[in-house]
């Protein structure tokens, strides 16, 4: 008998469609995706879209044969942030309060809505990232420190996004990854900036940001072609059980485009970039899979992303990934990827 629902699920799933772009009309067309977020005994929540062979005939309205892809979470395009967050993030809030580590990762092809739903905008469009630290300085207990920590992967090299010297030289330093003596896997020499307040945050973010597309460009590249990890580390009395204080964290990944790579270039360095993504992408879903069927041979050594987020997908850790999905029909066959992707991962 396949365990309950929930007990084993370690990594919870869910899918968010964005809207339609303006653009999007005359690129194609956009799918009339569904989604809605039930969750009863005997129905889960889903995304929807209406089969190839049905959308074209037009006539059995009341009979088009539909494909649903089933979630832990499924939001449509007129979802809110703050719907997102009450749901999915804030729960996750609570485990690294407790002394534990949360995850949250962001997947999807370019323009998908892994940044708007990472980052977002101003006021009710900030996304899980602004809204985390806030209900983190909110909720911590007096005395507790948080600390920030940014880094970026791309091409399988890790560069510390809150380094301003690095780009001010015109290139930016690559951090080794090493392994301490009880195998816990750490990035050698990745600043760890202590946070005085939020507005303190908003600071070094966007700094980091900016850092983070000035990188792009000296790489030549975009920055939607690397990962990019956040850690907020809080730690101190009254974390955890421990009267003497213990230490939670939560990491935040908007991971690169996951959109086939081998179309998107073909000189040299774009097909390494290309294989780093794809190789990276794979054995993060192979991990995200094998956790939660409660395996315990994990594949974390098989590509750099996954080495660095060991502890934060399978130590005392609690996760969610969030599949976004481009409604425009040239990203069909892409999103299609991303939901087999993502319900083979539940
Ligand atoms: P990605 O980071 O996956 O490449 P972005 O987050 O940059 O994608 O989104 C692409 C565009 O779509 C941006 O202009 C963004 O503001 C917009 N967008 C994404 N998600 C939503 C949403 N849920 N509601 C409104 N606009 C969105
Ligand atoms: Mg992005």
């Amino acid at each position: 008998m396949a365990p309950a629902a929930g007990l084993m699920q370690r990594i919870r799933i869910a899918a968010r469609v964005r809207p339609g772009l303006p653009g999007e009309i005359d690129d194609g067309g956009i799918e009339a995706w569904q989604a809605a977020n039930i969750s009863s005994t005997d129905e889960e929540p889903f995304i929807s879209i209406p089969t190839p062979s049905s959308s074209s005939t037009a006539a059995s309205v009341n009979t088009t044969a539909r494909w649903k892809f089933r979630f832990n979470s499924a939001w449509g395009p007129e979802t809110r942030q703050a719907d997102v967050f009450v749901r999915d993030v804030a729960p996750l809030v609570g485990v690294a309060l407790n002394g534990m580590t949360a995850t949250i990762l962001a997947y999807g092809v370019t323009s998908s809505g892994k940044t708007h739903t990472m980052q977002g905008g101003e006021g009710e469009l900030r996304g899980v990232i602004p809204r985390v630290v806030e209900t983190l300085f909110e909720d911590k207990p007096e005395g507790a420190r948080v600390q920030l920590s940014y880094m970026e992967i791309y091409k399988d090299e890790v560069y510390d996004l809150l380094d301003e010297g690095a780009n001010s030289k015109g290139k930016a330093f690559k951090l080794p990854v090493r392994e301490d003596g009880n195998g816990v896997v750490f990035v050698a020499g990745l600043r760890r900036v202590p946070l005085e307040d939020v507005s303190h945050f908003e600071d070094m973010y966007s700094q980091a940001t900016l850092q983070r597309s000035v990188g792009a460009t000296n790489l030549n590249r975009a920055s939607s072609r690397s990962h990019a990890i956040l850690t907020l580390e809080v730690e101190g009395p009254g974390i955890g059980e421990d009267p003497e204080g213990g230490l939670g964290k939560i990491v935040l990944v908007d991971l690169a485009g996951s959109e086939n790579n081998k179309l998107t270039g073909n000189d040299a360095s774009r097909l390494a970039e290309s294989a780093a993504i794809n190789k990276s992408l794979s054995v993060l879903g192979q991990v995200v899979r094998d956790l939660n069927a409660g395996k315990h041979r994990i594949p974390y050594r098989n590509s750099k992303l996954t080495r660095i987020l060991q502890d934060a997908l399978g130590g005392r850790s609690a996760g969610l990934l969030i599949c976004n999905v481009a409604p425009g029909l040239k990203w069909r066959k892409d999103t299609l990827n991303t939901l087999n992707f993502a319900t083979a991962v539940k």
